[in-house]
Order: C-alpha cells, then structure tokens, then sequence
C-alpha cells in the first residue's frame, strides 16, 4: 500500500512538473514554469560578463543596481564609446527567473569571439547594445519565476492597462532608470528590444498584450513586419507569431509592451523550445545580423 503511495505520488509529480513545463509563459494562473535548462550559477554569470568587459573596451560591464538579496543587477553594454551614441537595442533574459534559455547570456560571447561584422558595424554608426542576461537573479539563483517578493517581473512595467508610472519592484525599477538616463543624456529611444522566456516552442510574441483586439499602429506594424521577416528568414522551424492575447491570453504590464508603449520599439518576446532551445543560438545571432545590419543603415 506504501509502496503504490509513493509510486502515485511520483507518477503524479511526473505528470505535474511536465505539464507545467509545457504552459505557455502568459498564464496567469500557472506560477512554476521551466525552461529544463540550468544554468551556471549567478556569480559565474557576472564573472563572465566582467572578463568579457575587461578583455573588449567595447564591451561595459554595467552594475545598475541590486536585488532584493542583494545580488549585483549586471549587464553588458556594448559601445564604441568614440562615437555619439544613436540608437539602444535592449536584449533581456530571465526576468522570468527559472526561464533560463542559454541564448541571452551566449550573444555577447560569440560576438566578441567572432568580432561579428554586424555588430562591429553597427557600434561604429551610434548602436549601442544593451544586454541583460538575468533581470531576475534571486529567481535565477532560487530557481522560481518571482522574485523575493513573489512578484512577477513582467506584470510590473507601466504599460496600457495599468496606472503604474514606474515598476515596483527593485529589479525593474533599476533597470528602467538605468534606461531612462542613458536615453535622455543622448537624446535617443529604445530602437529594437527582445525579452527571452520559456516555453513556447519558438513563439514570437508581439505588441500589445495587455489587452485582446488590440494591433500596433499601421506605422509601427510596418517596422515590425520587417523584423518578424528576419526572424522567419533566421529560424529554420518556430512557433506561431502574433499577440499574446491571439495567441495565448491577455497580460499586462509586461516588457513587451513597455519598450514599444515607452520608445515606440520593435519589441518581441521570444518563447524558447523546452530543454533545446540552446541548439538554436546560431539561428538567434542570424536573426540579430540582420536587426543590425537594418538599424546599421537606417537607424
Ligand atoms: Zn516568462
């Protein structure tokens, strides 16, 4: 009778934990969701974001803030700083923090190794690159969505649908101060942004989400259209792309809305593949060639 206890409790925690790993990253009543791929531990994360910066004097290791435990919020930004900055890219991941892709924190690394031409390019014309591996360390490092807080990162963001003037949380809040100095000294915006989560088979998610009917001005899908173009061209298999509320259900307050509502961006957040997605990071640094390539000559 133990025996058949125990052998019904796993089976059913099998059945749980998979069938949470395959719910999409908006349910709002799902709070565990995981991406089955760990990570190294957080302070390998910001060790390699500063040995990257110490060995490229375009690369910046950038500490904008703490968390609720007090681990360093850390990014890399990427700059020719002999150049008047034109335009910001912002690449996050992990704001979800059990949403660990292996792409986010892999960008920086292979284009400092492969001194990528699009990059170099773009760097050179004014883009500056601004990629934040883990948003949401404390849930990195505890292995949850929230943080300290119980707070959901990406439903914190001012955006349509809320009266939020700035996020709650510590972790967001630095981040968009962080931002909102940086544009306002050199008068720029926030061109292109992509928020990495889990799992979603390769889905692109576009704005807005807050609400369902609700479509980005005809300007604004035009510029969309092409970067969702370069997406399709990059990925050999992906998921299905369009809104959250077309697609899985209605969120507010999350970054995808705020980047285009705040900077009238082209902003996507991607849903990576459960456990695989990073077999994919050649198909995400073509994607960000092209991005580059575009705001290099038209920024
Ligand atoms: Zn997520």
């Amino acid at each position: 009778m133990r025996g058949n206890l125990v052998k019904y409790f796993i089976l059913t925690l099998l059945l749980s934990t998979s069938a949470w790993a395959q719910t999409g990253d908006f349910n709002s009543i799902t709070i565990f969701s995981d991406s089955g791929i760990r990570g190294p531990a957080y302070t390998e994360q910001v060790n390699q974001m500063q040995t990257l910066s110490a060995d490229h004097e375009w690369i910046q290791y950038i500490h904008y803030g703490n968390s609720i435990a007090d681990r360093p919020l850390a990014a890399m930004q990427l700059q020719d700083l002999a150049v008047t900055p034109t335009s910001l890219t912002v690449i996050t991941g992990a704001i979800h923090g059990n949403e660990y892709l292996a792409i986010a924190d892999q960008l920086v690394p292979h284009w400092a190794d492969a001194q990528t031409p699009s990059v170099q390019a773009y760097l050179a014309s004014g883009g500056v690159v601004l990629v934040v591996p883990i948003l949401n360390p404390d849930g990195y490092a505890e292995r949850r969505r929230a943080n300290r807080n119980r707070k959901d990162l990406n439903r914190d963001w001012p955006t349509p649908g809320n009266t939020l003037s700035e996020p709650t949380q510590p972790e967001n809040l630095a981040l968009f101060n962080y931002i909102k100095a940086f544009t306002n000294v050199h008068n720029i915006s926030v061109n292109v942004a992509v928020d990495y989560h889990c799992c979603g088979s390769g889905m692109l998610l576009l704005p807005w989400g807050y609400q369902r009917g609700q479509y980005m001005e005809p300007d604004a899908q035009h510029e969309s259209d092409i970067v969702e173009q370069m997406f399709r061209s990059s990925f050999e298999r992906y998921g299905r792309i369009g809104t959250p509320p077309d697609l899985l259900y209605s969120a507010v307050g999350t970054t995808l809305d705020y980047w285009h509502a705040e900077y009238g961006a082209v902003s996507f957040t991607y849903e990576g593949n459960y456990g695989t997605e990073k077999e994919n990071l050649p198909s995400h640094l073509s994607w960000f060639d092209k991005i580059f390539n575009r705001l290099t000559l038209e920024p």
